[in-house]
């Protein structure tokens, strides 16, 4: 009895620490746009590194011919092939292979990978039995989505800074990816020309853009998290003597990284934070992203398990790091039957607990309530961040630039299993953005959800930057 008051209280302060009252959402929206200020005004200026990407022509539906990408990011890339119609028709058909990267190559010199790489383009290219105009010997056009970090020289060029995700190419370390890719296409007889390389990120906006041009941001919210934005150009004040014909730019705000003290930090957190790769890293991303929820809510249950006992003696499970995953959460979480049955089932067979009482199925699905209100109201609230940047929050700030009068449709792209499959986590971000912004301001603000359309959005900013 005395053990279960303890575990209320352990709840109770879990609660207050994760805390998130509009007044704490309006902290963390203006040290968003704080940072981003200070991320534009020098490198190194903020955790929040704001990349320039070059990008200062988005797709706009009017594009029009065969267009290709490639997207190179984890264990597997894809190629896809997208045919544009122009205005008015859109998108007339899209075809995607994803192949399996090597082992070997992972860990291989550079050109290995890029050769294979261009081989396998090259048989999708030639496979073309689509009856499309395009003729065999014209130049073919790539947008290349390569989502590690890379210094941009311009829209079509960047270094790559270092591997991530499990890659040692070491050979390619400090050279320009678009260029390594363009050698090895040439080799393999392949006649094509990377016109775009872009992060992922920007890949959906290009796409969101393309089908709703008031798109200003796009946040990803999966296993990781990011955000990038249309910039005034004359904002970017790191960069100064940057020309763009449309007067903005998109940067890249590797958001995952930003922090603030008035993040509402618990213990549990900070044990994350410690114990993991990257420790001082992403810390925005160790608190809202799919690849940590899971293991924050594990950290309570475990250290309730310690102090208060609630699942007797076998609790042992709980002790290892991201056995609780995310999805698994979401689904006790979103349990809506009265025994939370499907609570007791995940209990009994992901974590090997079978005799949880409803008492306590019920505090599990609290703890994943409050690790979830808490990441997706931060997410709101740094999107809000982005919003108050560039004047579109209602505040009317100096930064927006324009007289007041019809307040302007904003549209925001979100994109990630996160947002797209966990409900309840949607239903919290959308409902926060709402809180914070005012109903009136709220009803000019679309959020809208982009299902992993990066690697079209690649292929139509290839469209836009193509030279033909
Ligand atoms: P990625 O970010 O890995 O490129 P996704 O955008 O599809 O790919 O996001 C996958 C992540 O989303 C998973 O790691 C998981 O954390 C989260 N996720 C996927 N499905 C669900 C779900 N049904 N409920 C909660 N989280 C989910």
């Amino acid at each position: 009895r005395r053990k279960w008051r303890r575990a209320v209280e352990m709840l109770q302060e879990f609660e207050e620490g994760c805390a998130t009252s509009i007044g704490r959402l309006r902290q963390v929206v203006d040290a968003m746009a704080v940072e981003m200020h200070a991320g534009l005004a020098s490198d190194g200026g903020s955790k929040l590194r704001m990349l320039l990407t070059f990008v200062d022509n988005l797709p706009d539906g009017n594009e029009k011919g065969t267009y290709y990408a490639l997207d190179l990011g984890g264990t597997n890339f894809r190629v896809l092939r997208v045919q544009l119609g122009g205005r008015g028709s859109m998108i007339l058909s899209h075809q995607v292979k994803h192949h399996p990267i090597p082992q070997e190559l992972m860990s291989g010199t550079s050109e290995d990978l890029f050769d294979f790489i261009a081989r396998t383009l090259k048989q999708f290219v030639e496979q073309e039995d689509d009856g499309s105009e395009q003729k065999v010997d014209e130049k073919k056009e790539l947008g290349f989505t390569f989502s590690f970090p890379v210094r941009q020289m311009s829209v079509s060029s960047g270094i790559l800074v270092k591997w991530t995700k499990g890659f040692s190419v070491e050979d390619a370390v400090g050279k320009d990816v678009a260029r390594c890719l363009e050698e090895a296409m040439t080799k393999a007889g392949l006649n094509m020309q990377v016109a775009a390389l872009v992060d992922d990120i920007v890949g959906t906006l290009a796409l969101c853009h393309y089908y709703d041009k008031d798109t200003v941001a796009a946040v990803v919210i999966g296993t990781g998290t990011n955000a990038c934005y249309v910039e005034r150009t004359d904002a970017i004040i790191k960069c100064q003597g940057l020309l763009t014909s449309s007067g903005g730019t998109v940067v890249n705000m590797e958001w995952g990284n930003f922090w603030s003290s008035h993040l509402p930090r618990t213990s549990y957190d900070i044990a994350l934070d410690d114990e993991s790769p990257n420790s001082n890293d992403q810390g925005f991303e160790k608190m809202i992203s799919g690849m940590y929820l899971g293991d924050i809510a594990r950290r309570v249950l475990y250290r309730m398990a310690q102090e208060a006992d609630i699942f007797g003696d076998d609790a042992y499970n709980l002790s290892i790091q991201f056995i609780f995953r995310t999805p698994l959460m979401a689904a006790m979480h979103e349990d809506e039957s009265p025994d939370l049955r499907e609570v007791r089932r995940i209990l009994t067979e992901n974590l090997l607990l079978p005799h949880v009482s409803l008492k306590v199925r019920r505090l599990i699905v609290r703890v994943c309530d409050i690790v979830t209100r808490r990441a997706a109201r931060l997410a709101a609230a740094g999107i809000v961040g982005i919003l108050k940047k560039i004047g579109r929050d209602g505040s009317g700030g100096v930064a927006s630039g324009r007289t007041k009068g019809t307040p302007r449709r904003t549209v925001v792209a979100i994109e990630g299993g996160l947002y797209a499959h966990y409900s309840m986590f949607r239903e919290y971000l959308n409902e926060a953005v709402v809180e914070i912004l005012g109903e009136e301001v709220a009803q000019n603000v679309v959020l809208r959800v982009s299902e992993d359309g990066s690697g079209i959005g690649a292929a139509l900013l290839a469209a836009a930057y193509s030279s033909n």
